[in-house]
């Protein structure tokens, strides 16, 4: 049984889905171009004085106008600071004439707006201006031939002498990177639930073509490799679902704080995001890999159907790639996820040090053989806890050895990402679960309960190789001995039958015939 409302909640629409297991809130699907239009409609929402905001936002909430945003150029991708588009004040002091080229721009093609960054005359950094297409001096290559996401327009937009009134400067001079960067943030949370929405529906279409597919006499779904991806894929999205609604709900809970306490709301809105800005970086890497992941795997659950253009894996898999590009590629968002962090601990609003001196000494002591703590989910949060120490440990003695060269040592630093993403993502599954056999007790939380324990061997998996890695890179001798002993300490899990869980898993999803959890 399923019923769908349709329902408004803190002022925004959303599908109310009320299925037999749950009842989940789903954002009204936003596709590229919708999410491109909120990504053009934030910089005047957030950063627009009351004549822009009364102009503008009332036409492109209604969908009258449509926005495009117009940071990327031909040479300046993820070096987004270095654009080479000018604006240049008129004789007259009345317009800017902005000149350059952009690339990649969604919405190009029917934009009635766009949010250009170009830098004035000689300035460090980029300015922000709302550009009408009406001005005039706007021109732009035919629709990119692309691999995927063919519903929406990418065009290349060249700015011929465009005059811009003085008026629609966005914010302050030199300050448009800072819009570009904290508009990206808002960007990559919602990116990650896309994906994880787009996740749950390529994985209900692989369960469904594997009861209706037949092979050897039996339907594919019997299989154990068919059901081991099947588990896969489930518990991964059901972690970065639970990370992705943990941090909205973090950043929902922060504004209201910064709103109760006098702040403007579009200024707390920001503020709170920005508060949130390494989780959304996260997100965003780990949304984008699983859907990836799930799309390869429909693929290969469909078979030679999965490779035919006519069958839907093929649209899925072409889709999905594009999310690990845009709104930062997970590269970039890995090596920001640490910089955020590390320049958090010098601004002494993270303790990274404290932590990580007391694993050092940790490491120096006798192990704790006490009393095994047998109640529910205590397993699991000291494997947590023991990650969050091997953590701590690698950055901390990273931080410590390399100091200055820490930052060109990307390798190193995708470890120490990788290992901070799966703490994060871990922990929010943990947490989601706990809440959920709270309210509804553990028999009819079993299915969580698996899936939080199969991602958690992943977890500790892939927190060790990471953690061996690094320290196989920048430590040597004794130390290197001690903190790999460390390492092998933290990242200790009793045995736990992940094969007898992917098939329980696997189950519940084959006899509801969708994604459920
Ligand atoms: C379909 C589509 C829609 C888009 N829509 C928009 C839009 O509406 N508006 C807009 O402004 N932009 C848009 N973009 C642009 C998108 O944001 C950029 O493509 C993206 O930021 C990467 O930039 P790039 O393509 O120049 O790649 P590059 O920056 O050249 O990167 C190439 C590779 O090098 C890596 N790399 C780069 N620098 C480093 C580094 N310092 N360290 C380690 N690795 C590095 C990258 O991770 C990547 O793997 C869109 C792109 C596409 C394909």
């Amino acid at each position: 049984m399923e019923t769908t409302e349709k329902k408004t909640i803190k002022g925004g629409e959303f599908l109310i889905k009320e299925t037999a297991y749950q009842d989940v809130f789903i954002p009204e699907e936003f596709d590229e171009e919708q999410q491109m239009i909120a990504q053009s409609t934030l910089p005047i929402l957030y950063y627009g004085n009351e004549e822009q905001k009364a102009k503008y936002i009332p036409k492109l909430g209604s969908g009258e106008w449509k926005a495009a945003y117009c940071l990327t150029e031909p040479n300046s991708g993820s070096d987004a600071n270095s654009g080479k588009t000018k604006a240049v004040l008129s004789a007259d002091g009345k317009h800017y004439i902005i000149n350059g080229q952009k690339m990649w721009i969604t919405n190009g093609g029917f934009a009635d707006i766009f949010i250009v960054f170009a830098k004035i005359d000689d300035d460090k950094n980029l300015t922000a201006f709302i550009v009408e297409k009406d001005f005039g001096g706007i021109t732009m290559n035919p629709e990119e031939h692309k691999m995927g996401i063919k519903g929406s327009s990418t065009r290349q937009v060249f700015f011929n002498d465009c005059e811009v009134p003085v008026e629609n400067m966005l914010s302050d001079r030199e300050n448009g990177f800072k819009i570009a960067v904290n508009i990206l943030n808002i960007g990559r949370i919602k990116l990650s639930a896309a994906a994880i929405g787009a996740s749950k529906a390529t994985l209900s279409t692989a369960i469904n073509y594997s009861n209706e597919r037949s092979q050897f006499g039996r339907s594919i779904s019997k299989y154990g490799a068919i059901r081991f991806k099947i588990a896969e894929m489930a518990s991964k999205l059901y972690a970065v679902d639970a990370a992705n609604y943990r941090a909205g709900q973090n950043i929902d809970d922060t504004y209201d704080q910064l709103v109760a306490g006098g702040m403007e709301s579009g200024k707390a809105r920001l503020k709170s995001v920005e508060q949130f800005a390494v989780e959304c970086a996260i997100l965003k890497v780990w949304g984008s890999e699983a859907l990836d992941y799930t799309v390869d795997e429909g693929v290969q659950i469909y078979g030679g159907m999965g490779f035919s253009a006519d069958a839907p894996m093929d649209r899925a898999y072409r889709d999905a790639r594009i999310n690990r590009i845009f709104e930062g590629t997970n590269e970039i968002n890995r090596l920001l996820t640490v910089d955020m962090m590390l320049k958090r601990a010098m601004k002494g609003e993270l303790d990274l040090m404290g932590p990580a001196t007391a694993v050092a000494a940790e490491l120096m002591s006798i192990p704790d053989f006490g009393e095994e703590d047998t109640t529910l989910f205590a397993a699991e949060k000291k494997v947590l806890a023991n990650l969050k120490k091997a953590t701590l440990m690698v950055a901390g003695a990273a931080v410590q050895k390399l100091m200055m060269t820490l930052s060109k040592e990307q390798e190193i630093l995708m470890n120490i990402a990788d290992m901070a993403g799966y703490v994060y993502v871990l922990e929010s599954a943990l947490l989601r679960t706990e809440k959920l056999v709270s309210l509804r007790g553990e028999e009819a939380s079993a299915g969580q309960l698996d899936l939080l324990r199969i991602y958690m061997v992943e977890a500790v998996d892939s927190v060790a190789k990471a953690g061996k890695e690094a320290l196989w890179a920048f430590a040597d001798g004794d130390e290197q001995r001690m903190m790999l002993v460390g390492l092998r300490r933290f990242t200790k899990v009793e045995p736990f039958n992940v094969k007898d869980a992917r098939q329980r898993v696997a189950q519940q999803l084959i006899e509801a015939n969708k994604y459920i959890f």
